[in-house]
């Protein structure tokens, strides 16, 4: 399968150390270079927004997906190529995923997590093939790789599922990753 259209899911907050914005827009940037599609959460705030800005200014296409009620917490990116407003978070993540043919994680917080696992447990149930991408920067997903382990360990996983996720620790990895 060809893969032009790439979700990410990522933090709708900075974090602490500009480092976490400065390698998520370099990846956004390379993405549009390369002529790919960014598909996301469709806010305007946090590596989320960074994001969209970093691929819209190098020319890319990037597609938005926003619940109508999430705008009381988050605010919706006002200038993307396409948004589609949506009801709900289910629906959200749905929508993002059928628009994708690979998905990619940055560093973010409990709704990347929500969003990694959704993808993540589809694939174990064979509803999907698509890549995940894990971007561990400087081991930010250390502990998500030690709790899959621990998981595995205390059998409750199989081996196996350790294939349904690639992590790299670098942007040109993610791409590496992706035959791109
Ligand atoms: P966070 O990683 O917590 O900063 O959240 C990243 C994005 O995930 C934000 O746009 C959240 O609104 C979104 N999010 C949080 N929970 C969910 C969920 N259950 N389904 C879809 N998106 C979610």
């Amino acid at each position: 399968m060809s893969i032009n259209s790439i979700c990410v899911f990522c933090g709708a907050r900075d974090g602490n150390d500009p480092k976490y914005v400065r390698e998520a827009k370099l990846f956004a940037t390379m993405l549009a270079e390369k002529k790919m599609q960014l598909v996301y959460g469709g806010g305007d705030c946090g590596i989320m927004g960074a994001v969209a800005n970093a691929s819209l200014e190098a020319g890319g296409q990037v597609f938005g997906v926003f619940p109508k009620f999430l705008n009381q917490y988050e605010s919706e990116h006002k200038k993307l190529s396409r948004m589609i407003i949506v009801d709900d978070m289910h629906t959200r993540k749905w929508t993002m995923f059928e628009n994708s043919d690979a998905i990619v994680i940055l560093p973010g917080g409990f709704g990347t997590l929500d969003e990694a696992f959704e993808v993540i447990t589809w694939k174990q149930l064979n509803t999907h093939q698509k890549p995940i991408i894990i971007f561990n920067q400087d081991g930010y997903w250390d502990k998500f790789i030690a709790l899959t382990e621990s998981i595995i360990g205390h059998g409750f996983a199989g081996e196996s599922v350790r294939k349904l996720y690639t992590v790299v620790d670098s942007v040109e990895g993610i791409f590496e990753a992706l035959g791109k």
